[in-house]
């Protein structure tokens, strides 16, 4: 387990992520009901972004400066401003991190803490972190905070052991680091597990957009798989090379709110000409998988 999300915080993945957990949470909020927010892959919850002119081996910036650097001072128009406000405000919320985004330092939520900042008092969030330094980063963060319960827990046990939630209604985020293409056929199976155990609850998984044959494969695999209702939505940043790099990822959805596609379609155009690489390069799609 070497992953460390620190080097990844903010970038183009994570804020494309991040934008649609935030729609899925403001659709679970429609109803006054509590729900429960699983995140098996939690992270460390928030992280402080390195200065945007220090430069990695290969003379790389930092990876938040393709991402959540892009979106500082961003005024998305028409639809779309008012449905990224939920979070843009999380991420930019206060004056001090607007301002300190365009400088340095600045701190990037992770997804417990995005989902913490949008829940209502009444709604649950369960995080699951594996490594002992990002896990201990965590209960510190949620330390006291009745509405967390932090374990640190393998995240793939959940679906076979953890679901359904007490409160029945919610979203189950899976958000592995995807070291090795294995990863593609685990989250197969947790979906399966966790369809069976919880007919009505969201399901959201991130995947990387990097090499073509196991994404397809896994497309295929959940195709078969007899599970219902499942769509992907996918954001490209630019073109694919050789060899390989991370040039978009994507995200599988069950029980997808029937709005998303519209707020996708008002958001991901422009959020694509926002964080392409090369003017033209920015592309996004979203398409259904499986029957309702
Ligand atoms: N979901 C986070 C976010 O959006 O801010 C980022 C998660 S990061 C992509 C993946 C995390 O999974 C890492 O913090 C890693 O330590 C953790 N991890 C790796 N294997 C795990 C496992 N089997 N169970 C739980 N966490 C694991």
């Amino acid at each position: 387990m070497n992953y460390r999300h620190d080097y990844h915080a903010g970038n183009f993945a994570d804020v494309f992520k991040h934008i649609v957990l935030s729609r899925l949470i403001e659709y679970l909020k429609r109803k006054e009901k509590a729900f429960r927010v699983i995140d098996t892959h939690a992270g460390a919850g928030r992280y402080l972004l390195a200065p945007k002119d220090q430069r990695d081996t290969r003379g790389n910036p930092p990876e938040w400066v393709g991402g959540i650097g892009k979106l500082a001072g961003w005024k998305p128009q028409g639809e779309a401003a008012g449905l990224l406000a939920p979070y843009l405000g999380a991420v930019f919320g206060n004056g001090a991190n607007q301002k300190a985004l365009s400088e340095y330092p600045a701190e990037y939520p992770g997804s417990p803490l995005l989902a913490m900042e949008l829940m209502r008092r009444q709604d649950r969030l369960t995080a699951c972190e594996l490594h002992p330094e990002a896990a201990g980063k965590l209960k510190t963060l949620f330390a006291g905070n009745y509405q967390a319960r932090i374990l640190t827990l393998d995240g793939w046990l959940v679906p076979g052991a953890h679901l359904p939630p007490k409160e029945k209604r919610g979203l189950l985020l899976i958000d592995p680091p995807f070291e090795d293409a294995a990863d593609f056929g685990r989250m197969a199976e947790a979906a399966l597990r966790a369809a069976k155990r919880w007919q009505g609850g969201s399901l959201a998984f991130w995947y990387p957009l990097k090499h073509p044959g196991p994404v397809a494969r896994f497309k295929q695999m959940l195709r078969e798989s007899g599970i219902s209702d499942l769509v992907y939505l996918e954001l490209e940043i630019c073109k694919r090379e050789t060899p390989p790099v991370l040039h978009g990822c994507g995200m599988i959805l069950r029980h997808a709110p029937y709005v998303l596609e519209g707020e996708m379609a008002a958001i991901l155009p422009q959020l694509a000409a926002r964080l392409e690489a090369a003017k033209g390069q920015g592309r996004w799609r979203y398409e259904r998988l499986t029957a309702e």
